[in-house]
């Protein structure tokens, strides 16, 4: 009996299958589940510049065409202007007061979190992330649920040392994705691709640069629509029919709309209006949404199509049922932004839109007509009390369910609770120092700060042309205008340590301190300059203080534990290095720092598979190559010694290692 029902089940799937090979293109069959998932998230795209959105001087034929297959939002909007948050709303269908990622660094998604791609996991799909940009790896939580999590970025060249968000350019992530996806082998998939191009700075590559001389933003997002076309054409090829594509953007660009140049600050349509468009099998074909719809329904809306279920305690809802012309309620969307308040120290904004309204709590509250006033030019909050009072409660039940108060407090999180455990077991007993904010929506409202952010643009953001000295003199000028905002000093202060001012740096960040401007960036950046003077002692000090504030900081936590290293403070070493390590598996830095320790504990098998797996995860961590060589040569391992000493001296810089290369270029003769 039983072997007769297997036959039935093999037959009827092979029945199936050849029915949903010849019936796919009606683009509704069900019987070709389970189904491959692609999602691709772009980073500060505006829709309106994109030709499916009605834009006429750009060329994005991949996203177009991908439109005209399947389903595009006409008004989809983001919960929040800012990166990691956004996208926590995106892949959990919650509010960020839910899944409290709440800026961009800060906060990681927490791993009793449950995005899509731990659904998918547990579901049995083979899922795979590559990111374009630092601010999503995988420290802050988005690898949940990825078997594979790619978040390897090049080394920032001269002059971008400093940014807080090293990216990879599409092309690199793209080809990465493709080979990930030519290795698959039949079981169902979900791969999510992150391209950060269109975000600052401007600057497409090759003929891109050329065509779009006057319109560089523009350029970026052809260029990322024309490896888009590489990614949809690999999809299609593998599995023909079978996979759910979907495109979003996690926010938009101002563009000097309102005042502000890019993007975090304000809580307008440039920002929150999002591209949003679905393709592939269970999707009709060339149809427009136009009622709104919100990040936070993107998550309901695949799993239905997957015919998975939801969680509970998801904000977000299906939107299928508009795929036939129905309503889904998604009338009330929630938005917030608390980088004004936490980078910038002004007051922190919310906001309830609907397909009417656009309402901004602030100092200065704003109400718009998005009707008749879809620039959000006209403020007519004396005119529709009654909607304000509306807006007021909706808002006060998000931020406090059930006790209908407008104020929050918010702790900076960047431990992981199940990862507190492994901590406490590496010795971290002190705990944490997290920040606390009180959020009443009272303070500086940012409307009134349009000047520094004019400022910052001019000195940051518009690079063309202008002399350090001026960029010195604009950092300085917003910053007297405004001492209270900590991202001016980190501003100001890597303009100083560019330019070798590092005396001058050291003094900004120690006012800085003093007026109360206190986290973790502000101390490591004063580690390291004292550790660029050799004063080792400081260093640490200020490391040990960076590190309590933000644990994650994997760069801290490497110079933290090579300089206990370099005082001979072995122990403490290993605990730092094993605690990055328990943060971030794939460090090499953190395998290269445990093989010098293992060599102070004259454990060379240790110390040589430590660097081994070391240049393995990152072949351009020179120092791993030089260690591992030196190990060789000890053992009368001549060849491989030589091999090693190589590959240093390919990829060192020449400057950074000045005092070394002579060192080991004399070895390598020795060898010859
Ligand atoms: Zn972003």
């Amino acid at each position: 009996m039983t072997r007769c029902n297997t036959g039935i089940v093999v037959l009827a799937a092979l029945l199936f299958g050849s029915c949903a090979s010849q019936t796919t293109q009606t683009g509704s069959d069900r019987s070709v589940h389970p189904l491959n998932l692609v999602v691709v998230t772009i980073d500060t795209l505006r829709p309106d510049h994109l030709g499916c959105y009605g834009y006429s001087r750009i060329e994005t034929p991949n996203l177009d065409s991908l439109a005209r297959r399947g389903v595009l939002f006409e008004t989809a909007v983001a919960q929040t202007p800012l990166t990691p948050p956004s996208h926590a709303s995106i892949f959990t269908g919650q509010y960020p007061t839910v899944h409290h990622v709440r800026n961009t660094g800060g906060f990681i998604l927490q791993s009793s979190a449950r995005p899509l791609a731990r659904i998918l996991q547990e579901n049995g799909w083979n899922t795979a992330a590559f990111v374009s940009s630092a601010v999503l790896k995988r420290v802050f939580g988005f690898s949940n649920g990825f078997d594979t999590y790619d978040d390897h970025m090049p080394k920032p060249g001269k002059g971008n040392e400093f940014r807080e968000d090293p990216e990879r350019a599409a092309g690199d992530t793209v080809a990465r994705a493709v080979d990930w996806l030519n290795n698959q082998s039949g079981k169902p998939y979900f791969l999510w691709v992150h391209l950060y191009d269109p975000h600052l700075p401007y600057n497409p590559p090759g003929a891109f640069k050329e065509k779009y001389k006057n319109a560089p933003y523009d350029g970026e997002i052809a260029y990322t629509d024309q490896q888009l076309g590489t990614l949809f054409g690999a999809v299609e090829k593998k599995a023909p029919g079978k996979t759910i594509i979907a495109v979003l953007s996690d926010h938009g660009e101002s563009l000097s709309d309102h005042g502000e140049y890019t993007h975090g600050v304000f809580l307008y349509d440039s920002t929150l209006r999002i591209a949003f468009m679905m393709a592939g099998p269970g999707v009709p074909v060339g149809v427009r949404v136009k009622q709104q719809v919100r990040s936070v329904d993107f998550l309901p809306t695949v799993l239905k199509l997957l015919d998975l279920k939801s969680p509970e305690n998801i904000q977000g809802i299906s939107l299928v049922p508009t795929f036939s012309g129905g309503i889904a309620p998604t009338e009330v969307s929630y938005e917030e932004t608390l980088y004004p308040k936490l980078s910038m120290g002004w007051s922190e904004l919310r906001g309830v839109r609907t397909n009417k309204w656009m309402y901004i709590r602030a100092p200065k509250p704003e109400l718009y007509d998005l009707v008749h006033d879809p620039r959000e030019e006209i403020n007519v909050i004396q005119q529709h009390p009654a909607e304000v009072q509306k807006f007021e409660a909706q808002l006060n039940n998000v931020i406090s369910p059930g006790r209908n108060s407008s104020s929050e407090k918010v702790e900076t999180n960047l431990v992981d609770q199940r990862m507190m455990d492994q901590l406490k077991s590496l010795g971290y007993l002190s705990g944490f120092a997290p920040r606390s904010y009180e959020l009443t929506g009272q303070g500086t409202d940012p409307k009134d700060r349009v000047d520094v952010l004019r400022l910052l643009y001019l000195a940051e953001e518009a690079q063309v042309n202008i002399s350090e000295a001026k960029r010195v003199q604009l950092l300085q000028q917003a910053l007297d205008e405004d001492p209270n905002s900590p991202s001016l000093y980190y501003q100001l202060g890597s303009e100083f340590e560019k330019t070798g001012r590092q005396e001058q740096a050291l003094k900004l960040y120690r006012v800085a301190l003093q007026r109360g401007v206190e986290n973790g960036r502000l101390h490591s950046r004063i580690a390291d300059l004292c550790l660029r003077k050799g004063n080792k002692d400081e260093a640490i000090a200020e490391y040990e203080k960076a590190a309590q504030f933000n644990p994650s900081d994997v760069e801290s936590q490497t110079n933290l534990g090579t300089a206990y290293l370099e005082k001979g403070r072995v122990a403490d070493a290993e605990r730092v290095f094993k605690w990055i390590l328990a943060t971030d598996e794939d460090s090499a830095a953190a395998d290269n720092g445990l093989g010098l320790v293992a060599i102070q504990k004259r454990d060379l098998t240790t110390a040589r598979d430590r660097f081994q797996k070391a240049v393995e995860l990152d072949p351009e961590l020179v120092e791993a190559h030089m260690n591992l060589g030196l190990l060789y040569e000890m053992a009368g391992d001549r060849e491989r010694a030589r091999a090693q000493f190589e590959a240093f001296l390919a990829k060192a810089s020449p400057v950074q290692y000045a005092g070394i290369i002579p060192k080991v270029k004399q070895e390598l003769t020795s060898l010859q």
